[in-house]
């Protein structure tokens, strides 16, 4: 039951932003960066997330590069965790502290590297 809702709810979601571009329509804009100016590791992640409902990846990874790049990963946790009871090892694999920490690690320095370049 919980699984059908988050799954309708990621389906509105993605409809909502499928058919609104976060460009354009009036979308809430991100508060990290309405009160400091920098760029938080999640700024553009709507506009980038319509433009990869509409396949433009090179847009999409301009608007947020960390995102795009992350989404093999989102999506081998995602299985790992579905084929947990199957594959524990793999589960165990994908949910280690050394991968965690790697990702907060990598996350930060997008972080850093996005306000200091301006991307
Ligand atoms: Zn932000």
């Amino acid at each position: 039951m919980a699984i059908t809702v988050i799954v309708i709810a990621i389906l509105l979601v993605l409809l909502i932003y499928g058919l609104m571009d976060p460009a354009t329509a009036p979308f809430p804009k991100c508060p990290f960066y309405t009160f400091t100016g920098l760029k938080c590791p999640g700024c553009g992640s709507q506009r980038a997330v319509h433009q990869l409902l509409h396949l433009n990846i090179a847009q999409a990874f301009r608007y947020n590069a960390c995102l795009v790049a992350f989404i093999p990963i989102m999506l081998f946790l995602i299985a790992a965790q579905f084929l947990r009871g199957r594959y524990p090892r793999l589960h165990a694999a994908a949910y280690n502290p050394i991968l965690s920490w790697t990702i907060v690690a990598v996350i930060l320095l997008w972080f850093l590297i996005r306000n200091i370049f301006g991307w």
